[in-house]
């Protein structure tokens, strides 16, 4: 029997051993630990590659989104409009920013935000608009561009699963007025620990944010705003400047691992494949089948590791309060929440463990026939 793990992370380590070693060793050998070279050059590598002119590095993804939001100072009545099937993190950097959650259900083919049902959603206090690029998936730029002009609203992009995302092949794909990314070790640029970013070419979101992540303050003792404590460490900013060289590579090969799935599993009885596009990064694979939880223990029993993202909607959460919520108007979060499963995707993934992958769920789907 074959094992596939869902991630690979001794892989990773083993390929990319020497060099973070030796990131290691430069910053032990600097004596520096916080907000120093290392960050500068990653913050100016990260923003080279996303083709922007800020990056400011911070603590994590959530509290990317949270400062994107603070930097706005809007009123706490403020909406904002977001994914009803993002990660909860979405939602809770909304509501620690001190804004509220206004969600919109998902397009079932693309499982990003339908776009079609925002202006219903639009009031005189929505201020913006926070969407994701689910799973890797270019989320409707286009169409939430022209909605938010009309409107008069801001556009930002949770692009935490989404590094690398192009537009029609093309770099850099918009990221509104600015993008929040996330830096778990998962995600298709991962360190070895928490890291988070937050992109702009507005040079006041910049400046605020630069400001908010270290207790409001740029200068050592002058205090401007309220800020946080949200800084990307020195040994986190190496270890991603050593990964971000073979960001692009990566996602070529997570490119070529979901066009495997795509031809091996498309058109099997009872499967969903996710929509192909060019400009996918593929961060998860997400397939739906009426009974996951049974092809999953049927997949873990010979040895292949799944994943769900995500079992539960933010609103089916204890954390919110479900009364705001009807989830009758989310019936595409729903379906998404009840049927999706994560096959193993990540770049040290060999094609022969795709294809025992791909083997095993046709020998499923045919005996369910
Ligand atoms: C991972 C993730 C986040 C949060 O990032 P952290 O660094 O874990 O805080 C936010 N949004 C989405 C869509 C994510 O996948």
């Amino acid at each position: 029997m074959m094992k596939v793990n869902f991630n690979c992370f001794d892989r990773m380590v083993y390929s990319f051993r020497l060099e973070l070693d030796e990131a290691y060793n430069r910053v032990m050998d600097s004596g520096w630990f916080v907000l120093g070279k290392e960050v500068e050059l990653f913050e100016s590598e990260f923003a080279a590659f996303c083709n922007t002119k800020f990056c400011i590095g911070v603590a994590n993804g959530l509290e990317a989104i949270e400062l994107i939001l603070r930097s706005f100072e809007f009123d706490r009545n403020s909406e904002i409009i977001v994914p009803a099937n993002t990660y909860i993190a979405t939602w809770l950097g909304v509501v620690h920013s001190g804004s509220r959650i206004v969600p919109v259900d998902a397009d079932i083919d693309t499982y990003n935000i339908d776009f079609r049902l925002i202006e219903d959603k639009i009031s005189p206090d929505t201020k913006a608009i926070f969407a994701t690029h689910l799973y890797g998936g270019l989320g409707p730029y286009k169409q939430i561009e022209k909605i938010a002009k009309s409107h008069d609203l801001h556009v930002f992009w949770d692009a935490a699963q989404a590094h690398g995302i192009r537009s029609n092949g093309e770099y850099p794909s918009p990221i509104g007025k600015a993008s929040a990314f996330s830096f778990y070790p998962t995600k298709n640029l991962g360190g070895l620990g928490d890291g988070g970013a937050v992109v702009t070419n507005d040079e006041n979101i910049a400046d605020k944010v630069l400001h908010l992540r270290n207790y409001g303050s740029k200068k050592r003792y002058v205090n401007k705003y309220i800020g946080l404590n949200s800084r990307l460490d020195e040994l986190q900013a190496a270890f991603l400047r050593v990964k971000l060289r073979k960001l692009r590579e990566h996602n070529h090969r997570r490119r070529e691992i979901a066009q495997l799935y795509h031809e091996f599993l498309k058109g099997l009885p009872n499967i969903h494949t996710p929509k192909h596009s060019d400009d996918h990064v593929w961060h998860l694979y997400v397939i739906r089948h009426s009974n996951r939880n049974k092809l999953q223990e049927y997949l873990s029993r010979i040895g292949i590791q799944t994943d769900i993202h995500y079992p539960r909607a933010p609103y089916n959460q204890s954390a919110f309060d479900s009364s705001q919520f009807d989830q009758l108007n989310f019936p595409v979060t729903e379906t998404i929440h009840n049927n999706a499963l994560s096959l193993p995707l990540n770049p040290y993934i060999t094609d022969e463990e795709v294809l025992y992958v791909c083997k095993a769920i046709t020998m499923y789907c045919d005996a369910e026939n």
